[in-house]
C-alpha cells in the first residue's frame, strides 16, 4: 500500500485520507513515502489519460480509488495536451501547451482530478465537503468550474482584491449555487494564510468538513506530473532524447510535479524553475537560505508568490538548494520589463502569443548559454491561455487574442462576490454565513 508522511513527521495516511485532508494536522505536507520507478517499456501510442492512469498507478496501491482509475484520468485529460516545436534564430524548442481546459491554465489539471477523487471518497451521508482554496488569479476558477454542482462538496474560493486580472476574476465569481467567491483586501499570502489558519481554527473545524484544494493538495501533484510523463515519453519515443522543462513558477506545484516525474523514472533531464520579480526561490537557490517574504505584484500575477508552500515538499523529498543544483535543477528570476518584451516581439515571429507568465519562460530560455540551449532539447511549458490576459498582451502585440470558446462562454455568465478583511475574524464571519444557511 502506498503510504502518504507529512513534511513535518506526523504518521503517514493512505492516498484517500491525504486527499481528503489536504494539509496534514501538523501543518505539514503529505509525500508519497516512497517513489515508484517506471520503466520506459511499453508507452508508445497511448492517449495522455492512457499515460496518466497507467503512470499514476503506483500511487493508487490500496486506495479505494484504485478501481476507478481509469475514469478519473479520462475525466482529467479530456482535452488536449498538444507540445509543439517552433525554432526562432536562437534555437529550436517545443512548447507544451497546458492550457486547453475550462478555465484556459494548467490549473484544470489538478483541479478536474481532485474533484474526480474527491467526489468519488465522499460517502453519501456525509456532512457537506467545504473546499478553501485560496488564489492568485488561475486556481480559483479551475476549482470552481470542476467542482461546480458537484452534490456534497461546496467551494470557498479567496482571491486578492485588485490582483487578479479582470477576465480571471469573472472566473472566480461567475458560478453561484456551491461556489463562494470572497475577495480579500490584501495579497495572495494573506489568503493563503486564512485558509492555512481557518484549517487550524477549533471552532471552524467542529463546524466545517474543511478540504483544500490548492497546490498543497497532493492531488494537485500528482496529475500535474502525469502530463509531464506524457510529454517526455512522446519526445522520447520520436527522438530517444530526454526532454528538459522550462517551468514558471510561483507556489512551485507545477515545478515539482516534473522534478516528481522525472524521479519515476521519466525521460526528462535538466529542470529549471523560472520566477517573476517574486526572489524568495532564486534567492534561495543562491544563498540556501528560505527567507520568506510579502509577494510584490508583477505582469505575471498567477506567480506573484512570496513563499512558495511546495518548496517545503521538494527540499524535503530532493534535498536542499546544493543538493538540488547537483541534480540539474536550475532556477531563474525574469521582471516585467522582460516580459513585454518577450510578448512583443514574440508575438512577431512565432505562430502564437505568449501570457505574462508564459513568456517568463521564453525569456529565461533565450538567455541560457548556447551550449546549454542547444545541446539540450528544451521544453517550454506555457500555463494559461494568454486571452486570459488580454489587458496586458493585447496593447503589446497591437491587436487582439481570440478567446477561446470555453472561456467566452464563462465570461457571458453574471457575477457575485463578498469582500472582506484579511483578518480570521472576518473569514469567520463569512463561513459562519454558510453554515447557518446550509448544513455546516
Ligand atoms: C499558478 C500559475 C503559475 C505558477 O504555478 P505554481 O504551480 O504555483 O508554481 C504559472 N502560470 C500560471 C498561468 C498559473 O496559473
Amino acid at each position: 500500500m502506498m503510504m502518504y508522511r507529512s513534511t513535518r513527521g506526523s504518521s503517514p495516511v493512505s492516498l484517500d485520507t491525504a486527499l481528503v485532508q489536504g494539509l496534514a494536522p501538523d501543518g505539514g505536507l503529505f509525500v508519497p513515502e516512497v517513489l515508484p520507478k517506471h520503466t520506459l517499456d511499453g508507452w508508445e501510442g497511448l492517449e495522455p489519460w492512457q499515460v496518466a492512469a497507467r503512470y499514476l498507478e503506483p500511487f493508487f496501491d490500496g486506495s479505494q480509488l484504485r478501481p476507478s482509475i481509469d475514469q478519473i484520468a479520462q475525466e482529467t485529460f479530456a482535452f488536449d495536451l498538444p507540445l509543439r516545436e517552433f525554432e526562432v534564430v536562437e534555437g529550436k524548442a517545443s512548447v507544451l501547451e497546458l492550457f486547453h481546459g475550462p478555465t484556459a491554465a494548467f490549473k484544470d489539471v489538478g483541479a478536474r482530478f481532485l474533484a474526480a477523487c474527491l467526489q468519488r471518497l465522499q460517502p453519501s451521508d456525509a456532512k457537506t465537503l467545504t473546499i478553501l482554496v485560496a488564489t492568485s488569479g488561475d486556481t480559483g476558477g479551475a476549482v470552481a468550474a470542476a467542482f461546480h454542482r458537484r452534490p456534497g462538496i461546496r467551494v470557498v474560493v479567496l482571491f486578492p482584491e485588485g490582483r487578479v486580472s479582470a477576465r480571471q476574476q469573472h472566473q472566480l465569481t461567475c458560478w453561484g449555487d456551491n461556489v463562494v467567491a470572497l475577495s480579500v483586501q490584501g495579497s495572495f499570502d494573506d489568503c493563503q494564510r486564512l485558509v492555512k489558519a481557518a484549517f487550524v481554527d477549533d471552532e471552524l473545524a467542529s463546524t466545517f468538513n474543511f478540504s483544500s484544494a490548492n497546490s498543497i493538495n497532493i492531488g494537485r501533484l500528482l496529475p500535474q506530473s502525469a502530463y509531464y510523463a506524457y510529454a517526455s515519453l512522446q519526445h522520447f519515443e520520436r527522438t530517444g532524447k530526454r526532454l528538459s522543462f522550462v517551468v514558471p513558477t510561483g507556489n512551485l506545484g507545477n515545478g515539482l510535479a516534473a522534478v516528481l516525474a522525472r524521479a519515476c523514472g521519466m525521460p526528462i533531464d535538466q529542470i529549471r524553475f523560472v520566477t517573476n520579480a517574486n526572489r524568495t526561490l532564486p534567492d534561495y537557490f543562491s544563498t540556501g537560505e528560505y527567507r520568506p517574504r510579502d509577494s510584490i505584484p508583477t505582469l505575471a500575477s498567477a506567480m506573484d508568490v512570496g513563499a512558495p508552500s511546495n518548496l517545503e515538499r521538494l527540499t524535503q523529498v530532493f534535498g536542499e538548494a546544493e543538493t538540488l543544483r547537483t541534480q540539474g535543477i536550475s532556477v531563474d528570476t525574469v521582471d516585467d520589463e522582460t516580459i513585454s518584451t518577450r510578448v512583443e516581439q514574440d508575438a512577431q515571429r512565432l505562430p502564437f502569443v505568449w501570457c505574462p507568465h508564459s513568456a517568463t519562460g521564453m525569456a529565461s530560455w533565450l538567455r541560457m548559454d548556447d551550449e546549454t540551449r542547444k545541446t539540450k532539447d528544451w521544453c517550454l511549458v506555457a500555463t494559461a491561455h494568454p486571452a486570459k490576459f488580454e489587458t496586458i498582451v493585447e496593447p503589446l502585440i497591437g491587436r487582439s487574442v481570440e478567446v477561446p470558446p470555453a472561456l467566452s462562454d464563462l465570461l457571458s455568465r453574471p457575477t457575485e462576490f463578498e469582500m472582506i478583511a484579511p483578518t480570521i475574524d472576518a473569514f469567520r464571519g463569512s463561513l459562519s454565513k454558510l453554515s447557518e444557511s446550509g448544513d455546516g
